[in-house]
């Protein structure tokens, strides 16, 4: 008989509700210690491995979005207004993200957690502005790439793809080895994104072992903070662009654009929702050659709901460590954010990988993404349905602002 293999999403799952058991029955029978020190281990073992690989991603996936855009110079104004869409509504996704986030922290619903020893926030809270400017510009790549100080490598990343793009022809074969190289690390990503059931497993026994059931209830309300901003955005950042930009009813623009964002909440990948995002564009009216530039750039580097995802978490976890952010932190986190949706590729949990960078660059532990891991799925249905409709939407904005420059509108 041929054995029927789970699909990864059946197996996290599997893997949250029993971490979630094994997790309760610790905590009732006081073996709260045997998770610690059996179970998370190997939790670790697998937060070593998204520590390991969070560097070469960003720089790669970075270096290639920036490749990539350039192309754009020969498309010329579409390009330039495709990439202005995206950065303000990526920009105003962070901002909404941040403001129900700090609005559910000062009400309360975020806890703080008793942490053990090691997982403390070593941060610095206070760090003079000219400093971090100075801070962000390496003097040695490597030894930004050994800290994994993302911010240096965001630059690096930036120097290197705007230096590719002014070489020209001469950086052909340097362009290959690096979207080669990408290849490389995008196949390496899935791998630690498969083992993810063992991570989720032992981590969320440790977790809800030693910080007890209401961990649980914690997670539904961060998730209903994350679900109301995405909700938000989408009626407010949509609804109003096709409106005031396409000239287009809302109600309609959702209901055609409907199945994509089915199939990209069930599929959690926006590229995978590329075929059926091409058919709900162009039901709504949009050019074919616009979509079929706009739609795959979006997957590759708009990322709305992502960049909400990674706010709230980022405040979720703060608060979790005991750390209150600051206005400037704030400010940091939206860009920190905003590139790091740019740099997340359009698969499943890739987002989650790039929360790493966001958590590195605040100085919060990335231990603390396992608090939230194991919910990711739950979190990353919402946010691929946002970032398929915001593409969707930027396709009839585009649309239109093309026609209007030719005199057709
Ligand atoms: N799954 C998301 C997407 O494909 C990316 C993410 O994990 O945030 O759009």
């Amino acid at each position: 008989m041929e054995k029927k293999k789970l699909s990864l999403p059946t197996q996290i799952l599997i893997a949250l509700i029993l971490g979630v058991v094994v997790g309760l029955i610790c905590s009732a029978t006081g073996q709260a210690d045997f998770t610690a020190n059996y179970l998370k281990p190997f939790g670790t073992i697998f937060i070593n491995l998204l520590k390991f690989i969070v560097v070469p991603v960003v720089l790669l996936s970075m270096i290639d979005g920036i490749v990539s855009m350039g192309d754009m110079k020969k498309i010329g104004s579409v390009g330039w207004k495709t990439i202005a869409y995206f950065l303000c509504t990526t920009a105003i996704a962070c901002i909404i993200g941040l403001v129900f986030a700090n609005i559910f922290n000062g009400a309360g619903l975020f806890p703080t957690l008793a942490l053990e020893e090691g997982a403390e926030w070593t941060g610095n809270t206070s760090a003079k502005f000219m400093d971090t400017l100075v801070g962000i510009f390496p003097s040695n790549m490597w030894e930004s790439f050994r800290t994994a100080n993302m911010l240096q490598v965001i630059v690096i990343a930036l120097l290197i793809g705007g230096s590719i793009l002014a070489a020209g022809e001469k950086a052909g074969p340097a362009k290959t080895l690096l979207s080669s190289l990408y290849s490389v690390v995008e196949n390496l990503m899935t791998f630690v994104i498969k083992l993810s059931p063992i991570g989720v497993f032992t981590m969320m026994a440790w977790v809800v072992a030693t910080q007890g059931a209401s961990i649980i209830g914690d997670l539904a309300l961060v998730l209903l903070c994350a679900y109301i901003a995405y909700i938000l955005h989408a009626v407010l950042v949509y609804s109003l662009s096709v409106k005031v930009f396409a000239g287009h009813s809302p109600i309609d623009f959702f209901k055609k654009a409907s199945p994509a964002m089915i199939f990209a909440f069930t599929s959690t990948s926006s590229a995978a929702t590329l075929p059926v995002s091409k058919e709900s564009a162009s039901s709504l009216g949009a050019d074919e050659d616009i979509a079929a530039f706009v739609l795959p750039l979006g997957a590759t580097v708009n990322m709305d709901g992502t960049a909400i995802y990674q706010c709230v978490a980022t405040v979720f976890l703060a608060t979790c460590c005991g750390i209150q952010l600051s206005l400037g932190q704030m400010v940091t986190i939206v860009i920190t954010a905003t590139l790091a949706s740019i740099g997340t590729a359009g698969v499943s949990g890739a987002g989650m990988i790039m929360l790493a960078m966001v958590l590195t660059a605040m100085g919060i532990p990335v231990d603390m993404i396992m608090i939230i891991y194991g919910v990711d799925r739950l979190f990353d249905m919402g946010r691929t349905c946002l970032n398929v409709t915001g593409d969707i939407a930027c396709s009839l904005c585009v649309t239109r602002w093309e026609k209007i420059k030719e005199g057709k509108a």
